[in-house]
């Protein structure tokens, strides 16, 4: 009985051994899936959460390649020591236009799309779009005038005629100064007969034309007006911050400095108030005060001397 006795027990003792041992392990078991599943779950949770923080930082990381590119672009078009800082505001004003905005938006914040864009105008496109503009002077009841003004380039700032094309479209943009009677034409600097001379021009060499000359901004000194190239290449932050474009702000600074050609002087008409668009002459560059970037005269703008 005993030796009988002992194995059922010891076979008891297994049994029992092996219902515990496998409730264990199951209990084991289902704790570790059900942290599994919790786990998901929870993840999923964060991830639909961070779904927005992904997104922002897969955003973060399209800007951050933007970002790259743009520096790349510079440094392989148009590096130079002296462009170091302007680098490094494109950097920052690019990227933060681009996280702010998507798809179209972009192309006109690029400074090689925007230049790539403007190619160079055939005469009959110019005939076409001084036709709009002299329409548009007509109808302004405004004394006529039409000025004939030069382009030309200063430093390494790469092709002159993008930049002509893009300044003439400015000029004679029918929002633009055509509303106060004034068109414009593209003279030959050697036919001499230029009313002004309209110069890109590498920033350093600014504070030349005039003491009175930022080579952080652009500039008037007779009748030259020199667009700043670092300017033209990235604008300025808070410009962009405020909803302007790297487009917009060519127009706004070429429009802005023939003002100055015009008879304007900076800050005449000062922001009307929070939300307004600023007047042309206001130094945009340096605040908008409130008021909302923009490139074309008011209403109360449109005079000439
Ligand atoms: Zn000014």
């Amino acid at each position: 009985m005993r030796p009988d006795a002992a194995p059922s027990k010891r076979t008891f003792r297994i049994r029992r051994a092996l219902v515990f041992g496998c409730a264990a392990v199951l209990v084991v078991v289902l704790v570790v899936v059900g942290c599994a599943i919790g786990g998901v779950f929870g993840r999923g949770g964060t991830t639909g959460g961070t779904g927005g923080a992904s997104t922002s930082s897969s955003s973060k990381g399209i800007g951050k390649t933007g970002k790259t590119a743009g520096a790349a672009d510079g440094a392989k078009s148009d590096k130079k020591p002296e462009d170091r800082s302007a680098d490094t505001s494109k950097s920052a004003a690019q990227s933060g236009a681009k996280a702010g905005k998507t798809g179209k938006p972009d192309a006109d914040n690029d400074a090689s799309a925007l230049d790539k864009a403007a190619g160079t105008l055939t005469d009959a496109k110019r005939a076409v779009i001084l036709k709009k503009a002299e329409e548009a002077a007509a109808a302004s009841g405004k004394a006529r005038v039409d000025l004939t003004y030069c382009v030309a380039t200063k430093g390494k700032v790469g092709d002159l005629d993008t930049f002509a094309t893009q300044a003439y479209e400015a000029l004679n943009d029918t929002r633009g100064w055509p509303r106060a009677g004034v068109t414009f034409t593209q003279g030959d600097a050697a036919d001499g007969n230029c009313d002004f001379t309209l110069i890109l021009s590498e920033a350093r060499y600014l504070p030349e034309y005039d003491a009175g000359c930022s080579a952080e901004y652009s500039c008037r000194v007779g009748d030259d007006v020199i667009i700043n190239w670092d300017r033209w290449r990235t604008g300025t932050a808070g410009w962009l911050k405020a909803g302007g474009t790297l487009r917009r702000y060519r127009e706004m600074a070429v429009n802005h400095e023939v003002g100055h050609r015009l008879g304007h002087i900076d800050n005449e008409t000062p922001c009307a108030g929070d939300g307004k668009p600023a007047a042309l002459m206001q130094q945009q560059s340096k605040g908008l005060n409130g008021c909302t970037p923009n490139e074309w005269p008011l209403d109360s703008e449109l005079w000439t001397q």
